[in-house]
Protein backbone atom coordinates (compact mmCIF):
# COMPACT_ATOMS: atom_id res chain seq x y z
CA UNK A 1 0.00 0.00 0.00
CA UNK A 2 1.48 3.57 -1.21
CA UNK A 3 1.16 6.36 1.17
CA UNK A 4 -0.05 9.75 -0.51
CA UNK A 5 1.69 12.72 1.13
CA UNK A 6 1.65 14.98 -1.50
CA UNK A 7 -0.83 17.66 -1.38
CA UNK A 8 -1.14 21.32 -2.79
CA UNK A 9 0.53 24.22 -1.65
CA UNK A 10 -1.86 26.09 0.82
CA UNK A 11 -1.41 29.20 -0.67
CA UNK A 12 -4.59 30.19 -2.58
CA UNK A 13 -3.00 31.23 -5.88
CA UNK A 14 -0.12 28.39 -5.85
CA UNK A 15 -0.23 25.62 -7.82
CA UNK A 16 2.76 23.77 -6.75
CA UNK A 17 2.82 20.43 -5.28
CA UNK A 18 4.19 20.01 -1.79
CA UNK A 19 5.05 16.84 0.17
CA UNK A 20 4.63 17.30 4.16
CA UNK A 21 7.30 14.59 4.73
CA UNK A 22 10.36 16.37 2.01
CA UNK A 23 10.79 19.78 2.15
CA UNK A 24 7.53 21.37 2.90
CA UNK A 25 7.24 24.77 4.60
CA UNK A 26 4.86 24.09 7.75
CA UNK A 27 2.88 26.65 9.19
CA UNK A 28 -0.71 26.60 11.28
CA UNK A 29 -1.68 23.23 10.27
CA UNK A 30 -1.16 24.10 6.26
CA UNK A 31 2.26 23.38 4.29
CA UNK A 32 3.52 25.40 2.08
CA UNK A 33 6.28 24.93 -0.69
CA UNK A 34 7.78 28.13 0.23
CA UNK A 35 8.79 30.59 2.86
CA UNK A 36 7.18 33.49 1.16
CA UNK A 37 3.76 31.35 1.06
CA UNK A 38 3.89 30.84 4.35
CA UNK A 39 4.67 34.06 5.22
CA UNK A 40 1.55 34.92 3.33
CA UNK A 41 3.93 36.93 0.54
CA UNK A 42 4.21 39.71 2.54
CA UNK A 43 8.14 40.67 1.47
CA UNK A 44 8.54 38.26 -1.28
CA UNK A 45 6.32 37.50 -4.60
CA UNK A 46 5.97 34.57 -5.64
CA UNK A 47 7.55 30.70 -4.50
CA UNK A 48 10.37 31.13 -7.19
CA UNK A 49 9.06 27.99 -8.33
CA UNK A 50 8.89 27.84 -12.79
CA UNK A 51 5.52 28.24 -13.93
CA UNK A 52 3.86 29.16 -10.48
CA UNK A 53 2.02 32.71 -10.61
CA UNK A 54 1.41 32.92 -7.13
ZN1 LIG B 1 4.31 27.89 -5.73
ZN1 LIG C 1 2.31 31.35 -2.84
Amino acid sequence: MTTVTQMKCACETCLCIVNPDAGAVEKNGQYFCSEACANGHVDSKGCGHSGCGC
